[in-house]
């Protein structure tokens, strides 16, 4: 086992991961239809419906080949009935891509619709609802990854079960790091994938939703063949397997990073994100710049900083010089200016302090005066 040059991602995924993690996926050639593969996916749902606090004869874990936004398809082309209709609480690029995906299977759909800045209330939710009697499921983005912002997801599930809908919850950005709990957060469904929080290689996405609701949508309008949740889910059941070829050397990946995953503990691992979130959060402070949410807004795992007022500044000559030290900051997803720096994958503070010391030298060899910086820097 050699070593790997060691990237600190500050991407919000894919996530740095640990070395034992990327030589996992170096395993002897498999066929994916052996029984011996079919226990190392066992156990991966097995882990993950663990995670969620979710009980197993209730809920089940949904593999399949592909990126996060496969999760958000199938969930909403699935999980439909006829005449009934999705809302979808939408306040930043990724409740958009939901909105978007309802627009291309031409899915009868609602948008509480919402600043980037803002989370619904409760009060916004509930006249919706009882507005429209036919929203059949409500789809939440747990945190809007492009600006950091946090939603209410159990008031939201609470408010959707008042009213007989679904929730849908996208934990994509979330999942692994905060605590989450299915039932005391009344979701029915949440998805992720194993770039993120799990820390694994990129190319597993899941999600785990409850086994009624799945075998009830087996005679709802199937709206895609390959992306169908049914279908998936009732193949493995009886078979063991993936309907389509899985991706066998993320499975080796991820089945490593959930050990690695136990090993550190919920508790522990949530603590981690966080302090290094802080760090990154108290760097930002120190060189006076601000971020578009306030701390409250904020899930602890996404900032987005907004751009400093200086006509020098120059994200991407910054994000270069970052790049070449082994740092990769993020460009922005938000209506105003903004560039990202993510708490998640295997980092800790004393990465956040190195980096904090490469971005200042950055401003100050590139000539940037950032109110707080100067001084700092020389
Ligand atoms: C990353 C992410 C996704 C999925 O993005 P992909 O590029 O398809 O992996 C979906 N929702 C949220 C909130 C995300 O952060």
């Amino acid at each position: 086992m050699h070593e790997i040059q060691r990237h600190v991602l500050l991407n919000p995924g894919p996530a740095t991961t640990t070395d034992t993690v990327k030589w996992a996926q170096v395993v002897p050639d498999i066929c994916p239809r052996e029984a011996e593969f079919s226990g190392v996916m066992r156990q991966i749902g097995a882990d993950l419906l663990r995670i969620a606090h979710a009980p197993a004869e209730e809920y089940a874990a949904v593999l399949f080949c592909g990126s996060g936004s496969l999760g958000m398809d199938v969930c909403l082309n699935s999980l439909l009935p006829e005449k009934k209709r999705a809302l979808i609480i939408c306040n930043g690029v990724f409740s958009e891509r939901a909105v978007e995906i309802c627009r291309a299977y031409g899915l009868p759909h609602l948008v509480l619709e919402l600043p980037e800045t803002e989370a619904p209330t409760a009060a916004a939710l509930e006249q919706m609802l009882r507005a429209h009697p036919d929203i059949g499921l409500v789809y939440t983005t747990h945190q809007e990854t492009a600006s950091g912002l946090l939603n209410p997801i159990r008031l939201v599930g609470e408010l959707a079960h008042r009213y007989g809908a679904l929730s849908v919850v996208d934990t994509t950005s979330t999942f692994a790091m905060l605590p989450l709990h299915v039932l005391r957060d009344h979701i029915d469904f949440c998805m992720s994938s194993s770039q993120k929080g799990l820390m694994s290689t990129s190319g597993l996405t899941f999600i785990i939703g409850r086994r009624a609701a799945i075998e009830a949508s087996q005679s709802y309008p199937q709206r895609s063949y390959y992306a169908n949740l049914y279908r998936q889910y009732s193949y493995f059941e009886a078979t063991g397997q993936m309907h389509f070829t899985p991706p066998v050397q993320t499975m080796y990946a991820t089945a490593q990073a959930l050990r690695e995953y136990f090993a550190e503990g919920e508790a522990a691992k949530w603590a981690r994100h966080t302090r290094v979130f802080e760090a990154i959060m108290s760097g930002v402070e120190s060189l006076g710049l601000r971020c578009l949410l306030s701390r409250e807004q904020m899930a602890g795992l996404v900032a987005a900083v907004l751009y400093p007022q200086d006509p020098r500044w120059d994200f991407q000559r910054v994000h270069d010089y970052c790049y070449a030290r082994g740092f990769t900051i993020y460009a922005g997803k938000t209506a105003q200016p903004t560039f990202r720096l993510a708490a998640m994958g295997a980092i800790d503070t004393a990465d956040i302090s190195a980096f904090w010391r490469v971005f200042r030298e950055a401003l100050a060899e590139l000539g940037m005066l950032i109110p707080g910086a100067a001084a700092d820097a020389r």
